[in-house]
């Protein structure tokens, strides 16, 4: 049988914008992927919904899965011939077991590829606003362990590295802060000497802990620093407040899981992004088309269609049917929002009216106003809100609806940690991820429209913010409200 192929890929520091290109394609057509604790929820969200997930990370309380273990996984994957990528914190190579596994892989003779990443030695501190090295204050950076009980290493000589001069990194020194102070203290260093902790360096929960090193250690004890943690001594330490820069970032402290379908998902995430927030994408629903013989569409006055779901399975359907867009003939065209007048935009078609707010009712009293005696289609979901036809109903309108799509709900692989916000962009994305997760409900929740803050309500999420028009600007501004 053919082997396979281990990559060592480094997933960065935490948050996802930092994984390398190289290492998302590699992600991208892996069939088996073995991850750490500290790789990111974003990262993993990336893992193709193909790909087998092995978790080996160390989660306290329970037992971690032992190294010869983990070299055993990643060799038995590849003997069955899988793409196996073993995907770990950082750069595979810092303080990471990376050539522990490869020396495993070689004695198995199986290929293999290391895909570097950023390591959190230097994007923690930057990501604070902390420069490793600057001009007049730091000619060297040292990354240092500070766990040397176990793994048969010489202790931390600090007497050589109080003379250095440059940058100090901690390295799985949370809890060591008070001997690393102290040992270089005693050894000469000048208690004057700035130092900083970057606890989740890079990730919506990020802090920064600053003080001269004789005060470090009580101020660490006070905020409660906790792992995973860079702990940083030298000049450059003090340069975090000025240099700071998530004060331009109005969203730099949320987590917030964007849960509608990946295909349509990407706007959104990036203006999120773009405000600071760290991006989750955990798709709570996909479409798929309902395959069907489309009827004669001649003769209706105006065409309805209520997402750009709606749109694209139209045209699907059109293609399948080995028909095209001319089958519509001189209908009009209507459109419940900005995103759907976009979706039949790129299609080549202006709609003749899109409601000045966007959802169903407003919808129907427009199209039953403009329509008058004309006949109405309306394409849309299979399980569509009723609000619309029974707004066209109760007008006397001459409508037929046709469905075209289905939602199904997506179960999702894994939980996320410490989110603090979710938001929904239908009544659907909420049922689906309640569907999924059980808590959350206290976590600030950003609704499109009324119909799925009424969901999310009914789910029981308790601090909803509903955006003031139903367009993505708006959702995105309802995140930044108290
Ligand atoms: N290979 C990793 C390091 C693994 S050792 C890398 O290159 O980053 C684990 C240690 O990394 C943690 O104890 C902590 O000191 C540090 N670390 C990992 N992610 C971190 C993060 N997001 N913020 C701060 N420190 C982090």
């Amino acid at each position: 049988m053919k082997i396979g192929r281990v990559w060592l890929v480094g997933a960065g520091p935490g948050n996802p914008g930092l994984l390398t290109l190289r290492g998302k394609e590699v992600l991208d057509d892996a069939d088996c992927v073995v991850f750490d604790r500290l790789v990111g929820d974003g990262v993993l969200s990336y893992i193709p919904p193909s790909a087998e997930m092995i978790d080996v990370g160390k989660e306290g309380g329970n037992h971690p899965v032992p190294q010869s273990e983990i070299e055993n996984i990643i060799v038995r994957e590849a003997l069955l011939g899988k793409k196996v990528v073993r995907l770990k914190g950082g750069d595979p190579f810092v303080f990471g077991r990376g050539g522990e596994e490869i020396e495993a892989l070689i004695a198995n003779n199986i290929p293999y590829e290391v895909v570097p990443g950023i390591t959190s030695a230097i994007a923690a501190p930057s990501s604070a606003g902390i420069p490793v090295t600057h001009r007049g204050l730091a000619a060297s950076l040292h990354i240092i362990t500070a766990h040397t009980k176990s793994g048969g290493i010489a202790e931390t000589d600090y007497e050589a590295l109080a003379k250095l001069g440059g940058t100090l990194l901690f390295l799985m020194g949370a809890s060591s802060v008070r001997e690393i102070c102290r040992a270089l203290m005693a050894n000469g260093m000048s208690p004057d000497t700035p130092a900083a902790a970057v606890e989740n360096g890079t990730t919506a929960s990020q802090r920064r802990i600053t003080a001269p090193l004789s005060e470090f250690e009580k101020k660490c004890e006070e905020e409660k620093l906790h792992s995973p943690a860079i702990i940083m001594v030298g000049e450059c330490a003090a340069l975090g407040e000025k240099f700071d820069f998530k004060k331009y970032l109005p969203l730099s402290g949320y987590k917030i899981v964007v849960t509608r379908p990946r295909s349509r998902a990407g706007r959104l995430s990036k203006m999120l992004r773009a405000e600071g927030a760290e991006v989750v994408e955990i798709p709570c629903i996909s479409t798929s088309l309902i395959d069907q013989e489309l009827p004669n569409l001649d003769g209706y006055g105006w065409i309805g269609f209520t997402s750009a779901a709606g749109v694209e399975s139209f045209f699907e359907l059109l293609a399948k049917n080995k028909r095209d867009v001319r089958t519509i003939g001189n209908a009009k065209i209507a459109a419940i929002g900005s995103v759907t007048a976009e979706a039949l935009r790129s299609r080549g078609l202006t709609a003749d009216f899109v409601p000045d707010i966007y959802d169903g009712e407003n919808m129907a009293v427009g199209l039953a106003q403009l329509a008058g005696r004309e006949k109405i289609l309306m394409l849309r979901a299979e399980d569509g809100s009723p609000e619309l036809t029974e707004q066209l109903k109760s007008r006397g309108c001459d409508f037929t609806e046709i469905s075209l799509y289905r939602t199904e709900y997506e179960k999702p692989r894994f939980v996320p940690k410490d989110i603090n916000c979710i938001v929904f962009t239908s009544a659907s994305t909420v049922r689906g991820f309640v569907g999924a997760f059980d808590g959350f409900k206290t976590a600030k929740v950003c609704c499109i429209g009324r119909q799925t803050a009424k969901a999310a309500r009914e789910a029981g999420f308790k601090n909803i913010k509903t955006a003031e028009k139903a367009e993505l600007e708006y959702l995105i501004k309802s995140v930044e409200e108290d």
